[in-house]
């Protein structure tokens, strides 16, 4: 394409809100074989809620989502935020204010409200650890659990096969070193996703779900998105490996996510698209970023680069 074509292309994406990194992006992007999707905040909403909760310690429902949110209180992850949330509704009934909307009495609220955690410190890929009264809480997925010598009883672990098979994600909790419950998180997909994935083949492009959280609510949700190929349980670095290993026959490939996790990934893609409002640091290390943060905009962007490029052979 001549110089001319490639200002014309950028400036039509740039008019659907998809801002193209240079010409080499674009001219990449028209013999792209897979798109691999982040699954949290890209195929999802990334609107996480709490749906079900259960205590296998004796211990009160309320006190146990005190202490749960208390330990969750200091982590930027989506599955923190629902659990806040769900946390202060049930105590208060209300709505508990976002920090951009309300900072000051947000702050003022969980302080108030929370217990003391000290020490903590987010695990990616698993979930979160600190101390309250003294004694080590974790909040996370199996892997954390196991990794500190916590067992799940066999009720629990059915509890939570159920909910994943329901595409839902299983959070578990110990409380000095025991397990005391587990929670259930939806995440709904977002609207456009299964017509995105159905398009994506129809154009001879394979689909790929990636992502950190347990491989059976992952398949869960790739099957009602029409996603067939899943890497689960993938941690923060190994998503930029899957790309990698899909590349070493030549194939073209593209990431598209949104988190601070997927940057790695966006950075091996030979086409990386940042979704939605992203992080300074995906935006960063992507080729496209898709500001809308619609799907739909990735089969724009590949058209546009297919239509740029045919017209001159
Ligand atoms: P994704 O790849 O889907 O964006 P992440 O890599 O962020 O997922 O997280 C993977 C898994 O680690 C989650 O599904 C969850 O089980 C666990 N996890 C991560 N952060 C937290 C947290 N703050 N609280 C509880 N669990 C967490
Ligand atoms: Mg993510």
């Amino acid at each position: 394409a001549t110089p001319t074509a490639v200002m014309v292309a950028t400036g039509v994406g740039a008019s659907h809100g998809i801002l193209i990194k240079g010409g080499d992006a674009l001219e990449r992007a028209q013999n792209i074989s897979y798109v691999i999707f982040d699954k949290t905040g890209t195929l999802t909403q990334g609107k996480a809620a709490v749906t079900t909760v259960k205590v296998f310690a004796e211990m009160e429902l309320g006190d146990f989502l005190t202490l749960v949110a208390s330990a969750e209180a200091s982590s930027e992850h989506p599955l923190s935020k629902a659990i806040l949330d769900y946390a202060y509704h049930y105590h208060f009934f209300d709505k508990l204010p976002t920090s951009d909307a309300a900072k000051q009495s947000r702050d003022q609220i969980l302080s108030e409200w929370l217990l003391e955690a000290i020490d903590f410190s987010a695990l990616p890929g698993r979930g979160v650890q600190c101390l309250i009264n003294g004694k080590r809480v974790l909040v996370g997925n199996r892997a954390l659990l196991a990794e500190n010598g916590v067992t799940v009883p066999t009720e629990a672990e059915n509890f939570l096969v159920d909910l994943e098979l329901n595409a839902k994600t299983g959070v578990l909790v110990a409380y000095d070193d025991s397990f005391i419950g587990a929670l259930g998180i939806a995440d709904p997909l977002k609207r456009e996703a299964m017509v995105v994935v159905r398009g994506l083949q129809k154009m001879g492009i394979c689909p790929v779900m990636v992502t950190g959280d347990n491989s059976r609510t992952a398949h869960a949700v790739a099957k009602e998105v029409g996603i067939e190929d899943v890497r689960a349980e993938v941690m923060p670095a190994g998503k930029a490996d899957v790309i990698r290993s899909l590349q070493k026959d030549g194939s073209i490939v593209a990431m598209v996510g949104d988190g601070i996790n997927d940057s790695p990934a966006l950075a091996a893609a030979d086409v990386g698209m940042a979704i939605g409002a992203g992080t300074d640091i995906a935006i960063e290390a992507a080729d496209y970023v898709l500001v809308r943060n619609n799907l739909e905009d990735v089969i724009t962007a590949i058209d546009l680069s297919r239509k740029t490029f045919a017209r001159i052979r």
